[in-house]
């Protein structure tokens, strides 16, 4: 079965929640109406119950930007998947690099927020990537493969078939260097020949998106590769019309 393309927005820590309503409001407008997309946007957690209000019937999907791995208990500053999943999201993202690079999130808690996330019946969007120094190294492959090891262990092949990937280079989020077409396809077409290593014919049914840097000027090149089902952005998913752009661009491209 053809894997349905999907663009993710990642709002980091942007937007109250007036200005989230606002771009969303505007997003409905302009790509409320495409179905041949997931179109997935994921606000910071205080914005969250103001989004799952405004999205409707839209086809804009809620995701949230991490999860712990328990329904509840004593976590201060954490947040719960089933919390999550009652707010409306049905994706979110694990183990992006800026928790990876600054809030200490390891392989072995990502693994443990998937299995949360599963539990409850949310979407992961596990992230994976090399740095420039690993890449400069010649030690993508070698990073990114303990990354899907540690981050994807205990997963059942049907858990992988749901799953989405993505593939960002830590070198090109929030820089305006994205990686070339043909880079981000060579690493995502290993990450697929390696959730084949771990999960067989299941891997054929993951989503792999690529994150950095995507623009409406560049994501044609990045839908066009024959791994690619998607992206993962960041900047360009705060503003109603470069996300548009980007989303409009990958429906096209199908
Ligand atoms: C991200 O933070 O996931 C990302 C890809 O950021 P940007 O698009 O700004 O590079």
């Amino acid at each position: 079965m053809p894997r349905k393309p999907i663009i993710a927005g990642n709002w980091k820590m942007y937007k109250n929640s007036q200005e989230a309503v606002a771009l969303v409001a505007e997003l409905r407008k302009r790509v409320g109406y495409v179905h041949r997309v997931d179109i997935v946007v994921c606000p910071p957690f205080t914005a969250l119950e103001a989004v799952a209000g405004c999205l409707g019937a839209s086809g804009i999907a809620l995701g949230a930007q991490n999860c712990h791995w328990a329904a509840e208990g004593a976590f201060t500053g954490e947040i719960s998947p089933r919390t999550l999943k009652e707010m409306g999201c049905r994706y979110v993202i694990l183990g992006h690099s800026e928790r990876r690079q600054l809030f200490g999130e390891t392989d072995a808690t990502v693994s443990r927020r998937l299995a949360g996330a599963l539990a409850f019946g949310l979407i992961p969007i596990v992230c994976v990537g090399e740095t420039l120094e690993e890449r400069k190294a010649g030690r993508t492959e070698e990073v990114i493969a303990a990354q899907l090891a540690g981050s994807l262990e205990g997963l059942t092949p049907a858990q992988c078939a749901g799953l989405i990937v993505a593939y960002e280079p830590v070198w090109a989020i929030g820089t305006g260097v994205a990686a070339t077409a043909d880079d981000a396809q060579s690493v995502i077409a290993f990450i697929r020949r390696r959730l084949g290593d771990m999960f067989g014919a299941a891997a054929e049914g993951a989503r792999l998106l690529y994150g950095g840097s995507v623009k409406p000027v560049n994501i044609g090149s990045f839908m066009a590769k024959p791994d690619i089902d998607g992206a993962l952005v960041g900047g360009a998913s705060l503003d109603a019309d470069s996300f548009a752009g980007i989303v409009a661009a990958a429906a096209e491209e199908e």
